[in-house]
């Protein structure tokens, strides 16, 4: 995965510590040591697309830094992840009033974070413009009527259907978990009722017909339309 990420903490070791694994995940670094040159750091270009924030920081609080963030518009939609040492602070953090995405407590495994940075950024990947080819192997797709064709035969989908497959076409060969479907697709938190998407996913897959061997299932893990058209024999129905 890449994207630049800003640290905002004076733990220095801990700076270098995350800056090594970070860099070593594909990710570009950027480091603050406190809450003013944090803000700064952050609204800098070109923009960090997640920080992680230190709550105690040698000039103010994280909790303090991350409204002010929040209150700002190039930083409004940024991810933050809180880093904490006391668990107690969690609800607080990543509550309504301060607006951090999520959090870790210290101390914490750098292969954790590294976990939850991908899981934060993933989710708030859905804004980027999907592209639907109107054509697909037997499917065609119509995304401003809401229409599709398996074979030149016009089948009705659901809204949700609807949503649920053009999601998929339009990360093909890509994985898509069964977490990342539901916030996508659902617009619910991950965690709750994966077996919702199983479901959707076996009738979008009879209603797809001939077209369903795009939809691919990887076991224990989520679900993946096939990035090329796979080869089918001559004259096939
Ligand atoms: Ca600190």
């Amino acid at each position: 995965m890449s994207g630049l990420i800003l640290i905002v903490e004076d733990e220095l070791d801990l700076v270098a510590t995350l800056e090594f694994a970070l860099e070593r995940e594909g990710f570009q670094t950027r480091s603050a040591t406190t809450v003013d040159t944090g803000f700064t750091a952050a609204t800098t270009s070109p923009a960090p697309d997640l920080i992680l924030l230190d709550l105690m920081l040698p000039d103010g609080s994280g909790t303090n830094l991350c409204k002010r963030l929040r209150a700002e518009a190039a930083t409004r939609e940024t991810p933050i992840i809180m880093m904490t040492a006391k668990s107690e602070e969690v609800d607080r953090v990543v509550g309504f009033e301060v607006g951090a995405d999520d959090y870790v407590v210290k101390p914490f495994s750098v292969r954790e974070l590294a976990l939850r940075i991908k899981a934060v950024l993933r989710r708030r990947k859905p804004t980027e413009a999907p592209t639907v080819p109107s054509r697909f192997g037997r499917l065609r797709v119509d995304t401003g009527g809401h229409r599709v064709w398996i074979d030149g035969q016009e089948v009705v989908f659901t809204a949700l259907e609807f949503r649920l497959l053009t999601t998929l076409i339009a990360r093909r060969g890509r994985v898509q978990t069964r977490d990342v479907l539901l916030n996508d697709v659902w617009g619910v938190q991950p965690g709750i009722t994966t077996r919702t998407v199983d479901t959707h996913v076996r009738r979008l897959r009879k209603k797809l017909g001939a077209a369903a061997i795009y939809v691919e299932t990887l076991r224990g893990v989520g679900y993946r339309f096939t990035a090329e058209v796979p080869d089918e024999k001559e004259g096939a129905p």
